[in-house]
């Protein structure tokens, strides 16, 4: 039977593809700046008529689509009818900068290729395993089931991925295997995996709160965002903008990507020097919380453009913890190795570069295949 899968990430402005069987990736791309004058398409329909047009597409079984929020709703990855597109399109209010991207890329799927199955795959649905007193708030508890304030948590697939991973790098069953995935890409979380199940992360309703980010802020006391406008008198869009995309690294120092600040730091730039030093501290805290939530913790483990690709970042964040059990070797993290921990240590520390497109494929296959 084909495993052919094809795997849709419906942006905005653009759509990023990638086309997968049972061996591997057999051709992927990127259709850019969409609805724009000169643009790669005119909307998601051209885009996808590209991608089948650029692509071969016989044999496929699934296309697995990139869903960012699944609410409280999709636990689990969900081929997509009728009524299961209603219900995305009724989470847009939970996520409206990407959401209507998504369900625009699964209608035009849906119209295109109608006879294949159709899976939508959430960031959030990786989460669903916390309990209830790891997604409540503490604020009126009328209002949050009103209006569902809660902790949804995202980058679930990366999440999933990179902790299965360890476990079999580590040469452990995933299912007795407890893990802190770092993932630090330009948006960044963290999540305390046990077992295979996700029991704590550090963004919320959106992917706005928990670690720092390339842009964004990371947890604030909400009482900024009163100030801002009151004493400010600046209006909720422009707080919004100011705190999604000019906060995180590129709030403190101008810049977004973790090189441009690791660059000015080396050369004694004092704003970058402040910036690396909150973006890891804020790392750390959440590594011990995680610890504490845990209790035994066999691995921490790094992932995504900067963890995957800064060894600072690595050895700053886990500086000193040696009495956790917890080390990093200088060789293992210069020369890129996976386990980065000194042989023996209690508490593994692994770099495990992460593959989001492969799980939502893994997933969408295993969705639609009898199980
Ligand atoms: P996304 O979240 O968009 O998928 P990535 O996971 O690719 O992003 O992460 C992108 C970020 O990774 C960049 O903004 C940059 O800060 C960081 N990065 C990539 N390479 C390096 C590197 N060699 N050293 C430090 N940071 C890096």
């Amino acid at each position: 039977m084909s495993s052919r899968v094809l795997v849709l990430n419906s942006g905005s402005s653009s759509v990023k593809y990638r086309l997968f069987d049972g061996a591997g990736t057999l051709a992927k791309g990127l259709v850019e700046r969409i609805g724009e004058a000169g643009g790669d398409a005119t909307d998601h329909r051209a885009a996808l008529q590209r991608i089948m047009a650029e692509t071969d597409l016989s044999g496929l079984v699934a296309v697995g689509h990139r869903v960012v929020h699944g609410g409280a709703e999709f636990a689990e990855p969900t081929v997509v009818d009728d009524v299961v597109a209603a219900r995305i399109e009724a989470l847009i209010p939970l996520a409206p900068l990407h959401n209507p991207a998504a369900l625009s890329g699964i209608e035009v799927a849906r119209k295109l290729l109608p006879d294949v199955s159709q899976v939508a795959v959430f960031d959030t649905a990786f989460h669903a395993t916390i309990p209830a007193d790891g997604v409540t708030w503490a604020i009126d508890a009328g209002l949050a089931e009103r209006w569902q304030i809660r902790r949804y948590g995202f980058h679930g697939t990366s999440h999933a991925y990179v902790s299965r991973r360890t476990a079999e790098l580590l040469g452990k069953d995933p299912a007795e295997t407890n893990v802190i995935t770092l993932h630090l890409g330009n948006g960044a979380s963290a999540c305390a995996v046990r077992g295979g199940r996700s029991v704590a992360t550090s963004m919320g309703m959106s992917p706005q709160g928990g670690l720092v980010m390339g842009t964004r802020s990371g947890d604030i006391d909400p009482t900024v965002v009163f100030h801002l406008h009151r004493v400010a008198g600046m209006s909720l869009d422009e707080i919004e903008t100011s705190l999604t995309r000019r906060a995180g690294l590129q709030g403190l120092t101008g810049e977004n990507d973790l090189r441009a600040v690791l660059d000015r730091r080396a050369a004694g730039d004092p704003a970058a020097t402040l910036a690396f030093d909150v973006y890891c501290r804020r790392i750390r805290e959440y590594v011990g919380a995680y610890l504490a939530v845990l209790g035994r913790t066999d691995a921490i483990v790094f992932t995504a453009g900067v963890g995957e690709n800064a060894p600072l970042v690595r050895a700053t964040a886990l500086a000193g913890l040696e009495s956790l059990g917890i080390a990093v070797d200088p060789d293992r993290n210069a020369r890129r190795d996976q386990i980065i921990s000194p042989d023996g240590s209690p508490i593994a520390v692994c770099v495990v570069p992460t593959d989001e497109e492969l799980e939502i494929a893994r997933q969408a296959l295993a969705t639609t295949q009898p199980r």
